[in-house]
């Protein structure tokens, strides 16, 4: 398969000479080599709340949460030519959830399920295989990280998965307590740098992941093996 569809690339564009300086087209070279060096069987990405209600005119917007969608986008497109597992996780909240202000909580109302606020961004290009994790559906307990009493723990035992790459929002939420929780079960933590976005930019949620030892990437640190 893999194959075949480096040879349609090379067709279509003149061989792989082409993809350096492309924004938005990876090729398969490119897959192949960065599979080679950071990702292989168990690996698996996770995608953090991708949500309408987290995006700018939602509900609870995280700022400019929208501008890393075509970067999850090419993080998606190596994981499936890799054919490994992504990931999506998300807020899946009861209409009377206690994070919420009316009930004494932290937040407006967001990510109440079965609603469009809920619903994943429709630019983000989710594959049909992609594993959808919801969190933080019981009315009375708040829920940040994707493993908090979910089944994602077990999904990516049975897929033999020992890394995640992690991406999405919020960065000093949701993003930062599945990454730890990710660590205390065991999972090596890569989080993807430049596909996350915080509530604010303070940088402190980051550096505590790494002080636990999350290690960081960004999109062309795949890239730039093409060239060792
Ligand atoms: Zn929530």
């Amino acid at each position: 398969m893999h194959r075949s569809r480096v040879g349609r690339n090379e067709e279509r564009d003149g061989g792989m000479e082409g993809w350096e300086g492309r924004d938005n087209i990876i090729s398969d070279e490119y897959v192949t080599i960065c599979m080679s060096e950071m990702l292989g069987d168990g690996s698996a990405l996770i995608i953090v709340d991708m949500q309408n209600d987290f995006m700018p005119g939602g509900s609870l917007p995280v700022p400019d949460a929208d501008k890393i969608i075509p970067v999850i986008n090419k993080y998606i497109e190596i994981f499936m030519a890799k054919g490994l597992p992504i990931i999506a996780s998300r807020d899946w909240h009861p209409p009377n959830h206690i994070s919420f202000r009316q009930r004494g909580g932290i937040w407006p109302v967001h990510c109440v399920r079965d609603t469009l606020g809920a619903k994943f961004h429709p630019d983000l290009k989710l594959p049909r295989s992609a594993i959808v994790i919801s969190k933080a559906t019981d009315p009375n307990r708040e829920a940040y990280s994707a493993f908090d009493r979910t089944e994602l723990a077990d999904r990516l035992r049975e897929k033999s998965i020992k890394r995640v790459f992690i991406a999405g929002v919020a960065t000093d939420y949701c993003v930062k307590n599945t990454a730890l929780d990710a660590l205390e079960h065991g999972f090596e933590v890569i989080l993807l740098e430049d596909a996350i976005k915080g509530l604010t930019n303070d940088t402190s949620p980051i550096e505590e992941m790494k002080a636990k030892g999350v290690k960081v990437i960004r999109l062309e640190h795949l890239i730039a093996v093409k060239n060792r």
